[in-house]
């Protein structure tokens, strides 16, 4: 038994050895692939519900030659401070890309872009995002931001001001990853949000019929609080029968689509074939 111990502690500690080797190993290859701007971002619609139109598409950070998910990568890039840079290449290359689909002349919709709650250390960034909406003639509908709860947890004095400005600017905000944590529904009373995002573990949870009308009051709180309801990780038919039912407004999902590369993006208007 005393051997024991020590091989588990030894275990242990070879386990930390290679899990802060591999974050190490992230951190180069984030830094390397924002230095020669290997990133690249996939755009997945958002769909009206009721008419299969494309209403807006979300921003999706992807490495261009490494296969790791974001879901891997963005915590690191985080921890790190690298989330800076990184959130600002995401920001600049979306609205360089609403300004190229201007000139193209397609009829663009909102692109939401993620931003992680580490990023309210970048003091600068309204400044920045101003500046770079007049220098590429986009306007601030063109775009969306889109938060977590847990800006929360940083300092809640800053982050009203920072929404508010946002908001001041006349950017739209919205809630993401609803159903997660723990007070959602309190934040909804004060939070300036334009939107809110129902996470895919409460719609696989609530989608069922037998808690169908939790989702429904879910969706008509927020209704009543004039906010908007997009339905994500929405991938079979009969959760969007449902979604229809609950009258919520949009649906992000593989039903309709998984998140697309610019070319495919800017030739895709609506879903009305699916419905
Ligand atoms: P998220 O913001 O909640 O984004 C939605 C995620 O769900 C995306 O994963 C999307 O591909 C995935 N998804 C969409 N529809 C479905 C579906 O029907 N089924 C399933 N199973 N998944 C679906 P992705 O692109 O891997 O991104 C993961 C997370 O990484 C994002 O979650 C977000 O938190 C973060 N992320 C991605 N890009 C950025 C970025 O540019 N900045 C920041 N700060 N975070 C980002
Ligand atoms: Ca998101
Ligand atoms: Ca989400
Ligand atoms: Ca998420």
């Amino acid at each position: 038994a005393k051997n024991s111990g020590k091989s588990n502690y030894k275990f242990f500690n070879q386990k930390m050895t290679d899990k802060l080797k591999e974050k190490i190993q992230i951190e180069t290859t984030l830094r390397e692939a924002i230095k020669k701007e290997e990133l690249k971002l996939l755009y997945q619609p958002q769909v009206c519900g009721l008419t299969g139109k494309v209403v807006g598409f979300e921003a999706l950070l992807r490495l261009k030659f490494h296969p790791i998910s974001p879901a891997i990568f963005i915590p690191v890039a985080e921890e790190a401070g690298i989330i800076i840079d990184m959130g600002r290449w995401v920001t600049k290359e979306v609205i360089k890309q609403i300004a190229v689909w201007k000139e193209k002349g397609i009829n663009t919709k909102p692109v939401a872009i993620n931003f992680s709650a580490k990023q309210l250390n970048d003091f600068k960034y309204i400044d920045f995002l101003e500046d770079l909406l007049k220098k590429n003639n986009v306007t601030p509908k063109d775009i969306e931001i889109e938060i977590t709860e847990s800006i929360f947890l940083e300092n809640k004095q800053e982050t009203m001001i920072f929404l508010n400005n946002l908001k001041a600017l006349g950017i739209k905000i919205a809630l993401d990853d609803f159903g997660t944590g723990y007070s959602s529904l309190s934040y909804l009373t004060f939070l300036p949000v334009d939107k809110i995002k129902l996470d895919k573990s409460l719609n696989d949870k609530f989608l069922q019929l037998e808690n169908i009308a939790v989702m429904e009051s879910i969706i008509s709180l927020a209704h009543s609080l004039n906010l908007k309801v997009v339905a994500e990780g929405i991938e079979d038919i009969e959760q969007h029968e449902r979604l229809k039912l609950v009258k919520c407004d949009y649906i992000q999902g593989y039903l309709f689509s998984k998140p697309l590369e610019v070319e495919e993006a800017e030739n895709i208007h609506d879903y009305r074939f699916l419905l």
